[in-house]
C-alpha cells in the first residue's frame, strides 16, 4: 500500500477545501470497497480525507411523504428503517440482495454511489485497464468477460456498475445532492453514473472537489407493486450478473405508471423511460411487457463469455414485472431460483 496523508473533517467545507485542492484525495466512510482498492494499489491517494465526523447520517421523512437520506446512513439502517420498508420497499429489498449483513453495516449511501466496478482486470495492475490506467488497454475486450456489460458498453471499457441500490433508486428517480466548491447542487439519479465511452476513468458526473451528502428519494415509491430480483451464481454474497428493479401502478387492469431498471448489464443501472411511457394506458398483458422487454433491451450486444446474458436478462425483465403485478413477497430470503 502507498503512503498517504490522513485528514479527518471537522465539516463538509474541510472535506471540499481538502478535496479540491488535492486531485489524488479520496474520501473514506465506511471503507468497504476502498481498502480493498487501496491494499491491491488500484487506488493510491495521496489524501485520505475520512467524513465520518460529519452529520450526514439521519434519515429524514419530507413534507411530501419522500426520503432524504444522508450519505453516510448505514445501508443496514435504510433497510431497516420502518418508514422506508413500508413507503419504498424496492429500496429495503435491493439493498437487502446485497453484500453480507456484516458489508451493510459498514457501507454507506454516499459510498455505495461510489463504488467501483468489480471486473477483475481492474483489480489486478498487472493487467492492461483503461479504468485504472487511462489509455493502457481494455483486458476484458477479448479476454474473461462473463459478468461484462452487454449495454451502453465502448471500445475502452465494458465493465458494469456494481451496486444493487443504485438499481432501485434509478427506478425510484432518485435525486442525489452533491456539495462542492461551489456550493450546493442536485443530481437527477439519472445523471449521476455516467456511460464509459471514452473516458471509462470516470464513473460519475461529480465535478472536481465534490461530495455527495445525500439522497433524495421521491413519494411514492411503489409500495404494493414492486419487486428487485437479482440473479447471481450463488444466492448471497454476489454480485449480479443481472437485476431488474420493476415498480408498476395499476388501476383497474391499466398500467398508469411503470418504472423499470436493470443492474449487472452497464455501466450504469440501465432504464428506458420512453418504453416505459409506452406501456403507460396499456393493459396488463404478456404481449406488452415482452415488446418492453425487447425495446429495454434494444441495442445489446455480448462480448462472448456473457452472450447468455441477453436473453437472461430479457427473461428477468418479465419475471420482475409479474411479480410486480403480482405483489409478490418481497423478502429476499424467498425468492429461491427453484
Ligand atoms: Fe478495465 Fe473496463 Fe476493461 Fe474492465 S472492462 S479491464 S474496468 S477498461
Amino acid at each position: 500500500m502507498n503512503r498517504f496523508s490522513y485528514l479527518k473533517a471537522g465539516n463538509i467545507g474541510e472535506a471540499v477545501s481538502a478535496l479540491a485542492s488535492d486531485p489524488a484525495a479520496q474520501i473514506i466512510a465506511g471503507g468497504t470497497n476502498l481498502v480493498d482498492l487501496m491494499k491491491y494499489n488500484v487506488t493510491k491517494p495521496s489524501l485520505v480525507v475520512d467524513i465520518n465526523g460529519l452529520p450526514l447520517r439521519g434519515i429524514e421523512t419530507l413534507d411530501d411523504g419522500g426520503f432524504r437520506i444522508g450519505a453516510l446512513v448505514s445501508n443496514s439502517q435504510i433497510a431497516y428503517n420502518k418508514e422506508i420498508e413500508e413507503h419504498c420497499p424496492m429500496l429495503a429489498s435491493a439493498i437487502l440482495a446485497g453484500a453480507s449483513p456484516q458489508l451493510r453495516n459498514a457501507a454507506t449511501t454516499g459510498g455505495n454511489l461510489l463504488q467501483r466496478t468489480r471486473c477483475y482486470y481492474f483489480y489486478d495492475p498487472s493487467t492492461p485497464c483503461n479504468k485504472r490506467e487511462p489509455g493502457s488497454g481494455c483486458s476484458a475486450i477479448g479476454g474473461v468477460n462473463r459478468i461484462h456489460a452487454i449495454l451502453g458498453a465502448s471500445d475502452s471499457c465494458i465493465a458494469t456498475h456494481p451496486s444493487d441500490m443504485c438499481v432501485a433508486l434509478a427506478a425510484l428517480d432518485a435525486v442525489v445532492e452533491v456539495q462542492g466548491p461551489d456550493g450546493a447542487r442536485d443530481i437527477a439519479f439519472a445523471d449521476f453514473h455516467r456511460l464509459p465511452g471514452d473516458a471509462p476513468e470516470r464513473d460519475n458526473t461529480l465535478a472536481s472537489g465534490e461530495m455527495v451528502t445525500a439522497v433524495r428519494v421521491p413519494a411514492n415509491g411503489f409500495g404494493e407493486n414492486h419487486t428487485y430480483l437479482k440473479l447471481r451464481d450463488r444466492l448471497s454474497y454476489a454480485f449480479a450478473l443481472v437485476s431488474v428493479a420493476a415498480g408498476i401502478e395499476i388501476e383497474d387492469g391499466t398500467i398508469r405508471r411503470v418504472s423499470v431498471a436493470m443492474g449487472g448489464v452497464a455501466h450504469k443501472p440501465w432504464r428506458n423511460q420512453q418504453a416505459e411511457q409506452a406501456l403507460v394506458g396499456q393493459p396488463v398483458d404478456g404481449a406488452n411487457f415482452e415488446a418492453f422487454a425487447g425495446a429495454l433491451l434494444s441495442g445489446a450486444k455480448g462480448q462472448g463469455h456473457n452472450d447468455f446474458k441477453i436473453p437472461l436478462a430479457r427473461k428477468t425483465v418479465l419475471r420482475a414485472l409479474a411479480q410486480a403485478v403480482a405483489g409478490t413477497p418481497q423478502i429476499q430470503a424467498e425468492k429461491a431460483i427453484r
